[in-house]
């Protein structure tokens, strides 16, 4: 998948030879190159290290069948830059035991390659009785996200909780270490995710997780819409592209390009639910992922806003989301099995000066989230939600350069993401291998330092 363009001119000026000397002499940041996924590329660049005495360490080793891992670092390989560590925390009950993080951890971080991944491994605080180990389980937290942001060379940490009665194998868990354990989530960067006891089912191909589903995305003709469709199309589903009549030609590429089918689609309107499900019943049989990410801005501080810029907001960005999920059950048209996935935004967890009515929107959107998991639970549907920080998009280019070079390297990993990052966490979510990850809110913004 091709980068989009890039502004980013300072990251291109300490990449060149004379740029990176002099970045280095005055202490300026020097972002790294991130790691991305490449079909029929390693997952990643070194073996993984897994570790830690927990009830899920001999799951995960037959779950990565396929990946090099090693179980200590020591050794003949001593000398090799590890790809990604894993450590099963599951069996820390006691404030003492939490040394092992620092015991398994400690030693490896200099040994990190570029792009590494460090995983984490506990059990759901919210579900676990006793005391203390409700305590140990959740400062895992805390250890992740600090440990991330000491990391260097893109390399990330994050947290996944699974559910204390997680079937025998921990099925649900492998979608979720394979998303980690790759450069799919090149900048996704120390995040938590829960992980329920449902099984779920590896998929034919792990290169094809979508095979034979389909896909609507909304506002998909440009931006991260249109990465959106192109990353769900490669990954094996039809993907119905849908956007603004006046988006036009620009749709019909997108839709061209994936091989999919163009919606002329105002998500607003009274009838787009219908017109959505019509079109699924009639030539498919229904629809599988849905992928609310139309979206704009009208910024202004709130003195100043019109009512207009407040509700037009409020209608694309929150109102539409909600009211197309609602649509689509009503006329029957969501599959059993599918998955929803929303688009908020890291204002919508941090605010934004001037963003009053997009912030509560994109918090509103993590409220869908919350508020549809057991509802569409019933139907084995799941709901989840990314929050993209600083991606470079035609939105992003449009901000004011001090501004924007402000937003950019305000993250651990010193620079903005790609929209193919967002696409690629989307489609983690979209895939039937996912089953098991529903209610979770993943920012995509490479540990920005705006918000938790
Ligand atoms: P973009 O403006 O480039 O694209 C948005 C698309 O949505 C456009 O094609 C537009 O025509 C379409 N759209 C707008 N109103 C619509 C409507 N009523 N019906 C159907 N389509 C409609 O924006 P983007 O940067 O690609 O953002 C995509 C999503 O990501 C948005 O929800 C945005 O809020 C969110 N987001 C973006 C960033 C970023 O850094 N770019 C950060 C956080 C969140």
């Amino acid at each position: 998948m091709p980068d989009a363009p890039s502004t980013d001119f300072y990251a291109a000026f300490v990449k060149s030879g004379p740029g990176s000397f002099l970045a280095s002499r005055l202490g300026l940041p020097q972002p790294p190159v991130l790691r991305r996924y490449q079909a029929g590329k390693p997952a990643l660049a070194g073996p993984v290290l897994l570790g830690g005495k927990g009830r899920l360490v001999e799951p995960v080793r037959e779950l990565l069948a396929d990946y090099d891992l090693v179980v200590n670092n020591g050794g003949a390989r001593g000398a090799e830059k590890l790809g990604g560590a894993v450590f099963d925390a599951t069996g820390i009950t006691s404030i003492d035991e939490l040394v092992g993080l620092y015991e398994f951890f400690g030693p490896q971080i200099r040994s990190l390659g570029n792009s590494a991944r460090l995983v984490v491994l506990g059990t759901t605080p919210e579900l676990i009785e006793d005391i203390d180990e409700h305590i140990v389980q959740r400062a895992l937290e805390g250890f992740t996200r600090s440990v991330a942001k000491e990391l260097r060379d893109g390399a990330t940490a994050q947290l996944v909780y699974v559910h204390p009665d997680a079937a025998t194998g921990a099925s649900g868990l492998a979608s979720t270490l394979r998303f980690l354990l790759s450069g799919k989530s090149a900048y996704v960067d120390a995040q938590v995710i829960r992980i329920t006891d449902k099984d779920a089912t590896a998929p034919a191909d792990w290169d094809k997780p979508l095979a034979g589903k389909v896909a609507l995305v909304t506002g998909a003709a440009r931006g991260i819409g249109a990465t959106i469709a192109e990353v769900l199309s490669r990954d094996g589903a039809h993907v119905i592209a849908a956007d603004i009549p006046a988006a036009g030609e620009a749709l019909s590429a997108v839709a061209n390009k994936v091989g999919g089918t163009a919606l002329p689609l105002d998500v607003t309107a009274e009838d787009a639910g219908k017109k959505v499900a019509e079109l699924v019943k009639s030539r498919h049989s229904g629809l599988d992922i849905v992928v609310n990410n139309a979206g704009i801005t009208r910024d202004k501080l709130l003195a100043n806003m019109d009512e207009g810029r407040w509700n037009s907001v409020m209608a694309v960005n929150l109102k539409a989301p909600k009211q197309l999920v609602d649509d689509l059950l009503a006329e029957d048209a969501l599959n059993e099995g599918g998955a929803v996935v929303d688009v908020s935004s890291i204002a919508g967890i941090a605010g934004n000066r001037g963003q009053t009515n997009y912030g509560a929107t994109k918090a509103g959107v993590i409220g869908i989230v919350d508020a549809y998991t057991p509802v569409l639970a019933e139907k084995n549907i799941t709901i989840n939600a990314v929050a993209p920080g600083f991606i470079e998009t035609a939105m992003t280019a449009a901000i004011p350069l001090a501004t924007r070079q402000a937003g950019r390297l305000m993250n651990s990993l010193q620079q903005g993401g790609q929209t193919v990052d967002v696409a690629e966490t989307i489609s983690y979510f979209a895939s039937p291998a996912s089953a098991a990850v529903t209610g979770n809110v993943v920012r995509v913004c490479g540990q920005s330092l705006l918000g938790a």
